[in-house]
This record gives structure tokens, sequence and C-alpha cells, in this order.
């Protein structure tokens, strides 16, 4: 049984992600005080946590810089979902890179959560999955033993968003990734570059979209 830590300090809301997980054959534990949190995860090595950003005690953001610095692999690696109550802060926590792997906006439903969790969980925290595979040196590319043929914009492109699959991009920090040069290009270019490299993606995996895109975020590759 997968446990489920579920850092909340709204109790009716925390109750409520609990009994969700529960039925859904999850083992939640929850914790309301953010002080609270990374003593438990060292001794009980939960499979993922559900982080609110508000917290009592200490904030989502010093919590999730703390379990990502630990110098056991088995807490840094914990995947971590980051529950915020307001959208526009998502694209300031993609920013801080802070090595969440997912982020969701209050309000949620249920359902919709435990979708994510189970999508990080049956994904796992590994590294570019060996599907897919990248010769920085070379520019070249293959997924699933084919070769990818990538212009060098969408080869840092595919390299920016596997850097961390699953993670969301925003198209500021892709911007970044594309052009050393910092020439002025606009958040259109992304989408037109992210539509291209979808296209070539879909060719070796007919009918699967690989790059999510969140709307009003940004990206994030799906292997
Ligand atoms: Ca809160």
């Amino acid at each position: 049984m997968k446990r489920i830590l579920v850092v909340e300090d709204e109790v009716k809301l925390a109750a409520l992600e609990a009994d969700y997980l529960k039925s859904e054959g999850f083992e939640p534990h929850c914790i309301a005080n953010g002080l609270e949190v990374v003593p438990w995860v060292r001794e009980n090595k939960p499979d993922l946590i559900l982080l609110d950003l508000m917290l009592p005690g200490r904030d989502g953001l010093d919590i999730c810089r703390d379990v990502r610095t630990s110098t056991d692999s088995r807490i840094r690696d914990v995947p971590i979902i980051m529950v915020t109550a307001r959208v526009e802060e998502i694209d300031r926590l993609v920013g801080l890179d802070l090595g969440a792997d997912d982020y969701v906006c209050k309000p949620f439903s249920a359902r919709e959560l435990v979708a994510r969790v189970k999508a990080i969980l049956r994904r796992g925290r590994m590294p570019i999955a060996s599907a897919l595979a990248m010769d920085e040196e070379r520019h070249a590319a293959t997924l699933d033993g084919k070769a990818l043929d990538l212009t060098p914009v969408e080869f840092r492109l595919l390299a920016a968003l596997a850097s961390t699959p699953g993670r969301v991009f925003s198209r500021e920090k892709l911007l970044e990734r594309l052009y050393e040069d910092h020439r002025v290009v606009t958040d259109r270019t992304v989408d037109a570059h992210v539509k291209n490299l979808r296209r070539k993606l879909e060719e070796v995996r007919p009918g699967q979209d690989l790059v999510r895109s969140i709307y009003g975020v940004g990206y994030a590759l799906e292997l």
C-alpha cells in the first residue's frame, strides 16, 4: 500500500483528501503544521507528498527545499505535488525550480488530485526514462531507439523538458534555455517549437502526446 503524506492546514480539506485517497487504496497520513513534516518524512519515508504552500510553522517552499537537499536519497527523491491557492503562484513556483513534480491549484477535485498522484507514482522520479536518449555533443536524440530529426532549438527544448520529466516549465524558463544569445523572442516562439517537437515525437509514438501543456503556465514532458 502506497503511503501518501497530506500536508494541509485546512482540516476539512485534509480530511477530504485523505478519505478519497483511502477509497482509492492509498494509505494517507495528514500533517497540519509545517514544522512536523521533515521529521515525519525522515522517520516514515512516504511514497509521495502532497504539500500545501501556506502552512503554520514552516511553509511549503522551505519544506520542499529541505526534502530535495536531504543526504538520504530515499527522502530526496520522494515525489512532491505542491498545492497552492492561486494559479499565478504556480508560475513563480516553477521559476524557483524547487524540484516539485507537479503543481495543483485550489480548488481542485479530489478525483483530479488522485489522478495526478497515480500518474506520478506510475512514472516515478526516474531521471530521463531510458526510452529517451540524448547525446548533447552530437545534438542527437532517440526515442524508443528511433532517431529524432530535431533542429538545434528543438533539441535544446527537449533537453530542457527532459531534465525533469513531468515537471512543468514556464515558457520564460524554456526561452532561457533555447537561446543563449538572449535574443528577443516571444512566448509564441516557444509554442511554435513545442508544436514541431510534439509532431516529431508523435511520429515515433503515434497517438501519444508526450508534451503536456498546462494552460497559462507552460509545458511538461510525460514519458
Ligand atoms: Ca494552507
